[in-house]
């Protein structure tokens, strides 16, 4: 217990306490807030990404599948009209294949290849392989095959370009095989998918793109033309592709990009088409749409925060100024501020207790102020509250006078009447002096039959008229007794008989005893 006052611990305050409390509640429902609809936004965002991705593949998807059974159905029709090619002059068959190519612009260059491997026709003129054997494979591998033929992409031999080659079999009209018609694409170059797919160049703000992959799962088209006729078969999207499977999905690509991917394979010729968004455009967009939500709420949160921090203030400051008020309490004397009533219950329980509580504490400790300061029998100031007077008046340098006064023969009166009747001459005596004194005068009794009179601003000889004043109103009263009570008054004056208590004390006492010495009943002015 006694060391605590020594080393305070230190405490933690109640309004500190409140809008700790209050701010921490506001910042975790913030965050909460946030953080629940971050996740949400997250979830509906990759939703929607994914079915937009898959709905754009599935378009494409029939778009293409159109695409691809109406360039067979022209090709074959083709190949129908060319079943008299024994018959036909070669200027008129280079004349068909140049109106199918510019008529459709299905194919970036159209070839006729007789049975025997030899580029019989070709559309543009100015490929230079009419006469030529074919060399590419997949060409020499429609040709044994004589059905229609899609091939995979491939490296053109003859030009280098990147090319993917669809053939359909010529037949005599008497079913004599007469070799193959065939149409390329070249991926590289503008072809008839991004003229109804759209650039492939162009990558839109969201960063989605498409791809096309062949049957194989090599990239038929890609915004990369670098990477057209790349083996992506260890895509996971594409192996779904190559099972025929259409669907959505988010995955990482091959360079460990993470994707939301819509697929949708072709049906015709087993291609597959993904649309693809990186998750990383996603977290762009939710953190613009987070910086939205929080520039709306930090203005209302910020209110929030401060109406609750008044409030947390205007609740603890009744418990707080009061505990003050109490800590207070027994260290000297202090003032009641004015307490108002309070909105809080409790607050105001406590504030109209404390106020009573402490007015009871204030009169207790008045009356024992009094009670410290007064001689009990007589009703006087005691010798404590003298030495206070004095000595503030010395401290302020303010001159007075002394009186010392002292009962004469009071052993006598003792002795002969006994001790209570001594007490009654006792009060008698300071009802005289009470009665004989100006107000500002101050009178004590300072121990015993010995009583002390300040008179403030007096001269000794003015002082000497009160003390004779009282001493033949004493001597004069009218006591219950056979003897006359009188009195003994020594007179000192501050500053010209002494410059503190003890002397000033000292030498009107030593005027009384000399007024004792000379006969009693009377009073004497102590030496300059
Ligand atoms: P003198 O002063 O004239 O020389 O004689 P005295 O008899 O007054 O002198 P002394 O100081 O010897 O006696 C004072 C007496 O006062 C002693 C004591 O019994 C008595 N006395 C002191 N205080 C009280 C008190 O409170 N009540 C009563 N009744 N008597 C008291
Ligand atoms: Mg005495
Ligand atoms: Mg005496």
């Amino acid at each position: 217990m006694g060391g605590a006052g020594q080393r305070p611990q230190k405490k933690l305050s109640l309004t500190l306490l409140l809008i700790g409390l209050v701010t921490l509640v506001v910042l975790l429902t913030s965050t909460i807030l946030l953080t629940a609809s971050y996740h949400s936004k997250k979830k509906s965002l990759i939703e929607t990404t994914l079915n937009l991705n898959q709905a754009n593949a599935d378009r494409m998807s029939r778009t293409m599948d159109s695409l691809f059974r109406s360039m067979r159905s022209s090709m074959a029709y083709s190949a129908d009209k060319l079943s008299r090619l024994d018959v036909l002059p070669s200027g008129e068959v280079d004349d068909y294949l140049e109106l199918m190519r510019k008529s459709s612009t299905y194919f970036n260059s159209i070839l006729l290849v007789g049975a025997d491997g030899i580029v019989r026709n070709t559309s543009p003129a100015t490929l230079g392989m009419e006469g030529k054997p074919i060399k590419s494979p997949w060409a020499l591998e429609a040709l044994g095959l004589k059905s229609p033929y899609l091939s995979e992409p491939y490296t053109a031999v003859s030009t280098g370009r990147m090319i993917i080659f669809m053939s359909e079999p010529v037949y005599a009209p008497d079913k004599h095989y007469l070799g193959q018609l065939g149409g390329t694409i070249y991926l590289q170059d503008n072809n008839i998918l991004n003229m109804i797919f759209g650039n492939t160049d162009d990558i839109d703000a969201s960063g989605s793109y498409y791809y096309i992959v062949s049957s194989s799962g090599h990239l038929l088209f890609h915004p990369d033309k670098e990477r057209i006729n790349e083996d992506v078969s260890g895509n996971e999207v594409v192996r779904e592709l190559m099972k025929g499977n259409s669907g959505q999905r988010e995955a990482l690509n091959l360079r460990g990009v993470q994707l939301l991917a819509g697929y949708s394979s072709v049906q015709a010729n087993g291609w597959g088409i993904v649309v693809v968004s990186p998750v990383s455009f996603i977290q762009k967009e939710l953190w613009s749409q987070i910086r939205t939500t929080l520039a709306y709420t930090l203005i209302p949160f910020a209110v929030l925060l401060l109406l609750a921090v008044l409030l947390a203030h205007q609740l603890a400051q009744p418990f707080v100024m009061l505990a003050d008020l109490m800590s207070r309490v027994g260290k000297g004397k202090a003032e009641l501020p004015e307490l108002k009533p309070h909105w809080n219950r409790e607050a105001d329980l406590l504030t109209k207790a404390v106020t009573i509580a402490w007015s009871n504490i204030q009169k207790h400790t008045d009356q024992l102020t009094q009670a410290a300061m007064t001689d009990i029998l007589t009703g006087l100031a005691n010798r404590r509250s003298l030495e206070l007077t004095m000595n503030q008046w010395i401290a302020a340098q303010f001159s007075f006078s002394v009186i010392v006064l002292d009962v004469d023969k009071f052993k006598f009166v003792n002795d002969t009447y006994g001790h209570l009747a001594g007490d009654e001459v006792l009060k008698q005596v300071a009802g005289i002096l009470k009665m004989s004194i100006r107000p500002g005068d101050v009178c004590c009794r300072y121990g015993g039959e010995e009583f002390v009179v300040l008179l403030p601003r007096t001269k000794p000889s003015d002082a000497y008229t009160v003390a004779e004043r009282i001493r033949k109103t004493l001597e004069a009263s009218e006591v219950p007794l056979a003897v006359k009570v009188t009195s003994s008054q020594g007179i000192a004056h501050y500053p010209s008989h002494g410059n503190t208590l003890e002397e000033l004390l000292q030498q009107a006492d030593r005027a009384m005893y000399s007024a004792k010495g000379r006969g009693r009943n009377r009073t004497v002015i102590a030496d300059e």
